[in-house]
């Protein structure tokens, strides 16, 4: 049996809004030891040509020219996920679910990438509305990952997210991802703080190392994640790997999956 290597499960090409071909995603992992994915977004509400049923299996087409794990980033906002036939959805190693919108108490959309907030927006309300979010994706979408769990507008990163986070937000997140069966994302771009990695970790929900990479510097450099994950005492051979532990949807499902509950 060859030596572990960590798997990038959550990186960007040019299907999307990488800098980088296919080819030059693969071949800057195997530069780094790392096995890599292409997770393009696929999504009618991000910058992607990935943007139909019909354009999804162009995209398998072409991913399945190369050595490399056949992912896609769709948006829970978005209704293209869907709408896709089963026989596309099994193509797939593995799907991470987003939450590039929440959904406010409201009813209304709000993007986690705006950059301000209006005032009756305070953080409180924001991370209720982000933690219900997240719920009802959990429930709602048959994806492997939840990329970037943390993800919210640049004024709140300013905050200390032991703050912004209660512990009771953390538990509600971490009881809907074991519940519906979701790896946990440790992203290299959107860090998470570690005390919700933990909390993960120690109710058994999965960890996912992502770098999130769109350029040649950030593709498949997943050193920070895979450190985290080491420091709070995760067997390598227990972070996601669509191989090991099967899909909920898709190529390795369900004998890979089976196996992967014992290890
Ligand atoms: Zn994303
Ligand atoms: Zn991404």
């Amino acid at each position: 049996m060859s030596a572990w290597q960590p798997t990038d499960c959550h990186a960007h090409s040019r299907h999307s809004d990488g800098a980088l071909t296919v080819a030059e995603v693969v071949e800057r992992a195997a530069r780094l030891g790392v096995r890599p994915s292409i997770t393009d977004h696929i999504s009618r509400d991000a910058p992607t040509e990935v943007s139909s049923p019909e354009a999804v299996a162009r995209y398998l087409d072409d991913l399945e020219h190369y050595p490399v794990l056949r992912g896609g980033e769709f948006c829970w906002h978005d209704a293209l996920w869907r709408e896709l036939p089963d026989a596309t959805v099994r193509r797939f190693t593995h799907r991470v679910g987003s939450l590039h919108s929440i959904r406010l108490a409201s009813g209304l959309l709000f993007r986690a990438f705006s950059s301000e907030l209006p005032t009756s927006l305070t953080a409180r309300v924001y991370i209720d509305a982000h933690v219900s979010s997240l719920e009802s994706l959990a429930a709602e979408m048959p994806v492997d990952i939840l990329a970037h769990p943390t993800l919210v507008p640049p004024p709140l990163r300013l905050l200390d997210p032991l703050e912004l986070w209660t512990e009771a937000h953390e538990e509600r997140a971490v009881r809907a991802l074991k519940s519906a069966g979701i790896a946990f994302e440790i992203s290299a771009r959107y860090p998470p703080h570690e005390r919700i990695v933990r909390r993960a970790a120690d109710a058994g929900v999965r960890l996912s190392l992502g770098s999130d990479g769109h350029r040649a510097d950030q593709v498949a450099n997943v050193a920070a994640p895979l450190e985290l994950a080491r420091r709070l005492g995760v067997a390598d051979e227990a972070l996601y790997d669509p191989e090991r532990h099967g899909s909920r949807t898709g190529a390795y499902a369900p004998h890979a999956a089976a196996e992967g509950r014992r290890a």
